[in-house]
């Protein structure tokens, strides 16, 4: 395989430091230029940023930490007022724009895609008007582990690049599933670089598995109904048809994401994008997110042309729209600092149906070589362009009332941190104080039987929940819930949201109990406590009558009595988080 080897340009530095020196402009090749058909490696693309920036102080790169494999993760700003504070930058009105790259980097059209466009933006006097309102915060290679674990196979249905980094990343992650867990190094360094810019807007470039259809480019825009209705309404009403109008006039339609069951001719589905996933994680602290995903089997230059054309698009909707898009997020922060309740879960709703003209190629069948069975084709010789129907509609299954405020334990590090690297405002207490709050215990929950990204993920958690007094210690955590991170912190730490903290793994400990009983020993203080307890008699005589086996079991007996005495452990299944509702 062809090798593009950077040529070295003297001096390259981190131009975070503003005394550069000016490096005559050299045109510089990237290796998708000299060949197609090829992507730049992660040391290509940082070196190609370095020089860049080397070369405009409209660039600044920067390193905000290692990645699992030991090499830095870097943010590129592009900001054409040479003003690199995100504060003063949004004071002045910017909108910011953040782009992610290569998080599966076997998927890295906007690895080179990113990389024509800042140079663009930065050569050509018409392209800098694109950055009059807009101010760019790109991560060149996020999943730098996958981009090194390079080779030409892990992408089999994918129509290029020769080579290619591979899906997991030094850890075997899938990072576009890390935003809430954050088991990765990667994943730090991204919330680091998210919280410092807060973006207005985001993407997150990808390439599509799955059907084949006539578009090179396809669209996951976040999922409008979970997004809030300000920023939902504005995104499905007036962002997004622009978008694929102006995609369409530079002629590369596009088609929402063809999520089918087994052919789009049966109706494709939205995608709902948890907060688990990057543009679900953005969601939470209102930012308008897509991911533009290209189709596997068009060819790689045309995957890198439309990835381009899209982030193009967005800069142009930027130009045009900078104000409007300021004012709704301004809304919808505000809406989410104040409102009252907040929904935590949702499901598809099968009775709103959309339908659209799709293009796509009759989907047929004929006797596999291999099996014998029918196998599915898509017959290029047969292109259609029909109505089908698109479930793009959900409604939530959870609704919770916020509490003024929640208690964690400084015994749960690991979610201290979290919420640190989120930017949730959070006070130590001073003193040990009881409050009176709103505990939930863990009822049911189902855990997953193998493991998924690291963990055994819970799923159909239920609660109950309890009222108490309970004593919290100096350092403990308060957190109010007036906060413009109030989503991200009410689907952590209500346990039964789908990514919450619960959901994955960090409260495991209390689903063990600690202490039992000896039956032989604990059979005669259970005796006295029927005789002082007539209603537990009751209860428990009633118990053995309908069920049998309950009936014939002596140790599930006492341990009926012993879970309503006070020698079982309160601890067991209470979830630790406390919410204080007065
Ligand atoms: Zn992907």
């Amino acid at each position: 395989m062809i090798r593009y080897i950077p040529f070295l340009l003297g001096l390259i530095f981190c131009s975070a430091c503003s005394n550069k020196t000016i490096v005559p402009q050299v045109d510089i090749k990237i290796p998708f230029e000299k060949n197609d058909n090829q992507t730049a490696t992660y040391h290509e693309a940082i070196d190609f940023y370095k020089k860049m920036a080397n070369q405009y102080p409209e660039i600044q790169i920067t390193e905000y930490g290692l990645s699992d494999v030991g090499e830095p993760i870097h943010a590129v700003v592009l900001s054409k007022s040479k003003i690199f504070d995100p504060n003063q930058l949004k004071q002045e009105g910017k909108v910011i724009l953040m782009v992610n790259n290569a998080i599966h980097a076997g998927e890295p059209c906007g690895v080179d895609a990113t990389m024509l466009l800042t140079r663009d933006l930065m050569k050509k006097e018409v392209n800098q008007q694109l950055l009059d309102k807009a101010v760019v915060v790109i991560i060149p290679f996020y999943n730098i582990g996958g981009g090194l674990n390079r080779g030409a196979f892990s992408r089999t249905n994918q129509n290029g690049p020769l080579e290619h980094g591979f899906r997991g990343n030094a850890k075997n992650l899938d990072l576009n599933r890390d935003f809430i867990k954050v088991d990765s190094k990667n994943a730090i360094a991204f919330t680091r670089i998210f919280q410092k810019w807060k973006p207005d807007i985001f993407l997150d470039n990808h390439t599509s598995n799955g059907a084949d259809y006539q578009y090179t480019m396809t669209m996951i825009a976040t999922q409008h109904n979970k997004l809030g209705k300000t920023l939902g309404n504005f995104q499905q009403t007036e962002m997004l048809p622009t978008l694929y109008k102006s995609m369409e006039a530079k002629n590369w339609e596009m088609t929402p994401y063809v999520y089918a069951r087994k052919t789009p001719d049966d109706g494709i589905a939205a995608f709902l994008d948890l907060p688990r996933y990057s543009s679900g994680y953005a969601a939470l602290f209102n930012t308008l997110s897509f991911i533009p995903e290209t189709h596997m089997l068009k060819p790689f230059k045309d995957r890198v042309k439309s990835t381009y054309a899209f982030m193009e698009t967005v800069l142009e909707y930027i130009d045009k729209n900078a104000e409007k898009i300021k004012t709704i997020r301004h809304k919808a922060i505000k809406e989410t600092r104040t409102k009252q309740t907040f929904d935590i879960n949702w499901t598809m709703d099968i009775e709103k149906v959309d339908s659209f003209l799709f293009k796509g190629y009759e989907a047929k069948y004929k006797p596999s070589l291999i099996s014998g069975q029918d196998r599915l084709y898509y017959d290029h010789n047969a292109p259609y362009s029909k109505y089908i129907s698109f479930y793009n509609h959900y409604k939530a299954t959870a609704t919770i009332d916020k509490p003024k405020a929640y208690i964690v334990s400084q015994a749960y590090s690991t979610v201290i941190d979290r919420l640190k690297w989120n930017g949730v405002e959070m006070q130590q207490l001073k003193e040990n104080k009881t409050f009176e709050v709103e505990m939930y215990r863990i009822e049911d929950h189902q855990t997953g039987k193998s493991p998924y990204e690291g963990h055994y993920l819970h799923k159909k958690i239920k609660v109950k929940k309890l009222r108490m007094d309970k004593t919290f210690r100096k350092g403990d955590y308060l957190i109010y819930t007036n906060q413009s991170g109030n989503r991200y912190i009410i689907e952590t730490l209500e346990p039964h949201a789908p990514d919450s903290f619960f959901a994955w793994n960090f409260f495991d400990s209390i689903l063990q109990q600690k202490e039992y009983f000896s039956p032989y020993v604990f059979e005669d203080l259970a005796i006295q406590y029927l005789e002082d307890d007539p209603k537990l008699k009751q209860d428990l005589e009633k118990k053995k009558k309908e069920n049998e086996a309950f009936a014939k079991n002596a140790y599930a007996q006492l341990e009926y009595i012993y879970k309503r005495s006070p020698h079982y452990e309160n601890t067991h299944k209470l979830y630790p988080v406390a919410r204080l509702v007065e």
